[in-house]
């Protein structure tokens, strides 16, 4: 699944791409250092990685950068450091947020792929080769696998059938992530406060 990161600046979401190749290599560097000497174009790389578990990037901070850039909150030490599915890094006072983004795509069926005796998951039909046929992506950290004939798949997730994965609960509509809002987080916050004042 494509990684990016996600900046929110007044309202407006912004995704970079982490598979579009940049200069020097796989992945993109933030905060390269433009003065000469010692650390000299040493930035912060943020690459992605084949997904383990939930982990789907990866931060390698130069020695220049320690303790400048911050995860979630914690400063982040000289290293390489494992990025999760709505981690959220600081890098010059920048903001930005890990996400996966989920693609579905539509793909011819073959039995050497996708497995002999195969059915459609919403229709029972059984599954031919050359059939178009849609693999359910899943959600960041559950990738689900479920096969659906692509014009089944078309049918159910269209808006007003409601319908999700029957296995997964996936829909198309999810694949935008967005950072939580500043005032969604402070809301919460509140509601928090509230719960706790009933308890006592
Ligand atoms: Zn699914």
């Amino acid at each position: 699944m494509p990684v990016c990161m996600v900046q929110r600046n007044e309202g407006v979401v912004t995704r970079i791409s982490l598979v579009e190749a940049a200069a020097g290599g796989p992945g993109r560097v933030f905060g390269e250092s433009s003065g000469a000497g010692k650390g000299k174009g040493k930035g912060l790389r943020v690459v992605p990685l084949r997904p383990v578990g939930d982990v789907v990037a990866a931060a390698i901070v130069p020695g220049a950068l320690a303790e400048s850039a911050a995860l979630n909150g914690v400063p982040l030490a000289e290293g390489l450091h494992l990025l999760r599915h709505a981690d959220r890094l600081t890098m010059s006072g920048q903001q930005y947020w890990i996400a996966v983004q989920p693609t579905v795509e539509e793909v011819d069926f073959s039995p050497d792929i996708h497995g002999e005796d195969a059915f459609c998951f919403l229709t029972k039909a059984r599954l031919g080769t050359g059939d178009r046929i849609v693999v359910c992506p899943g959600k960041p950290g559950v990738p689900c696998g479920a096969i659906y004939k692509a014009d089944a798949w078309e049918l159910a997730m269209r808006p007003e059938s409601g319908l999700k994965c029957l296995r997964c609960g996936f829909h198309p509509s999810q694949t935008q992530w967005e950072p939580p809002k500043a005032r969604e987080r402070i809301q919460l916050d509140a509601l928090y406060q509230l719960a706790s004042q009933r308890e006592s």
